[in-house]
């Protein structure tokens, strides 16, 4: 594909446009702080942690998912349906495959 400035570019993969990432993020944050808020009882951050992450091995299973699916960009570990960086969004209970293969931690 010839870029503007036309420089060649290489494998590049299929996302979401900026625009619509932005909203997926803007989305993301609010859902996490709707999801938490209310369950906080005390300023602990590791309460706070506990709310928002997964555990290492949740991640790892969400990311197994990701490896088989067809959305999966392996070399920028990306998911080109959402357009999110997946590990990091696979640390977040609140986060949701966009075709729910995978769904929210309770
Ligand atoms: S988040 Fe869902 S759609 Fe995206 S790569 Fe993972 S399994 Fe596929």
């Amino acid at each position: 594909m010839l870029l503007r400035g036309g420089f060649m570019e290489q494998n590049r993969e299929e996302f979401p446009s900026l625009p619509e990432q932005g909203k997926n993020l803007t989305k993301f944050i609010v859902e996490v702080v709707k999801d938490v808020v209310p369950k906080t009882k005390s300023n602990s951050s590791d309460e706070m942690k506990k709310l928002i992450f997964t555990s290492a091995e949740e991640q790892q299973q969400r990311l197994n998912i990701c490896n088989t699916c067809p959305y999966f960009a392996a070399q920028e570990k990306r998911c080109k349906k959402c357009g999110c960086w997946l590990t990091h969004k696979v640390k977040f209970k609140i986060s949701e495959c966009p075709i729910l293969k995978w769904g929210k931690i309770e």
